[in-house]
């Protein structure tokens, strides 16, 4: 089982390199070709040409004047559609599984982990950290309102994901630059700091955890309360306590499933439907409870008991 849970985040570490190593020959091959120098077999769009958040203040631009905000390639209309579409059945997996930043802000963090220990991502008093989480909301509606006005693609001038990948090029303003410096040094302390305060995109692709098909759900007849999910979760979210994830901070990591953290197979899973078997104490729901989907039937047959769970040690 241990084997299985290490092949599931490998999984996930393995898809997040690729599209860091993606966009990075991207980047490079983009300002090589200004030289006449070609990488083979890889574009050489601009990083604004695959940047899905131009495709969304892009969206105002186009509805209005049909044209599209300067810099912003079609290419990130296709790549916001294709963004939306997972997100609408998984939430914001483009945030855990590929956003290159959010990668390289969890290398940092694996850093910061083993300087810190327990204390790693817990600087922050719970109190704040409720408030905080608002900020990007107020970043999106800043970026969308001065994109409109302006027509221009604003947000690079304080976007940390473009002056990661272009920080060499001379393009990149000192505001970008600071606050990439900050979000990499941040990442040493807490999980992400750039995504759970500030990304626009992020606070924007959250809000279809609150209607996505398939959710982070836990079954509260096999938890052990032992929290280990609740420790996982680089977004601090109370997985141990919900039934159902619909947290705007997920990205969709598993990292809290039974698949990685949960010591106790089939309890906290990515899934259509919900649990359906009841705490070992509480009286049986009758046979209706089994008339649901078909993943709803599998549960109920297999998860009944906690004493009947694989609990991993
Ligand atoms: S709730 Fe689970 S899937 Fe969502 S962010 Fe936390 S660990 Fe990842
Ligand atoms: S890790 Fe699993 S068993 Fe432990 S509290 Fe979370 S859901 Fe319950």
């Amino acid at each position: 089982m241990k084997g299985k849970k290490n092949v599931a985040a490998r999984i996930r570490l393995s898809t997040q390199l690729a599209f860091l190593l993606l966009i990075v020959l991207i980047s490079l091959n983009h300002n090589l070709s200004s030289y006449g120098i070609q990488i083979p077999l890889v574009g050489s769009a601009s990083l604004h040409a695959i940047c899905p958040f131009g495709g969304v203040v892009s969206v105002y631009q186009f509805v209005t004047l049909g044209s599209l905000v300067q810099k912003v390639h079609e290419a990130s209309l296709v790549l916001m559609g294709i963004v939306f579409f997972l997100a609408i059945l998984a939430g914001p997996a483009f945030c855990g599984w590929v956003c290159p930043l959010g990668t390289v802000e969890e290398l940092m963090g694996k850093v910061g982990r083993r300087i810190f220990k327990k204390t790693y991502n817990a600087f922050v008093p719970p109190v704040w950290d409720k408030y905080l989480r608002y900020l990007r909301y107020g970043v999106l509606a800043w970026v969308v309102y001065t994109t409109a006005m302006t027509m221009q693609l604003v947000f690079v001038e304080v976007d940390p994901y473009y002056a990661l990948f272009n920080f060499w090029t001379g393009e990149v303003s000192l505001t970008a630059m600071g606050i990439l410096a900050a979000t990499l040094i941040g990442s040493l302390f807490i999980e992400r700091p750039f995504c759970k305060y500030l990304c626009p995109y992020g606070a924007l692709l959250g809000l279809f955890n609150k209607v996505r098909v398939f959710t982070i759900q836990r079954n509260p007849a096999t938890c052990i309360n032992c929290k280990a999910c609740d420790r996982a979760c680089p977004m601090n979210i109370t997985v141990s306590t919900a039934d159902h994830v619909r947290d705007t901070q997920c990205i969709t990591c598993l990292k809290c499933t039974s698949e990685v953290a949960c010591p106790v197979s089939e309890t906290v899973e990515l899934m259509v439907g919900r649990f359906t078997a009841q705490p070992a104490d509480a009286p049986s729901a009758g046979p209706d409870q089994s008339q649901g989907s078909g993943v709803e039937k599998m549960r109920a047959k297999s998860g009944v008991q906690t004493a009947n769970r694989e609990v991993v040690k």
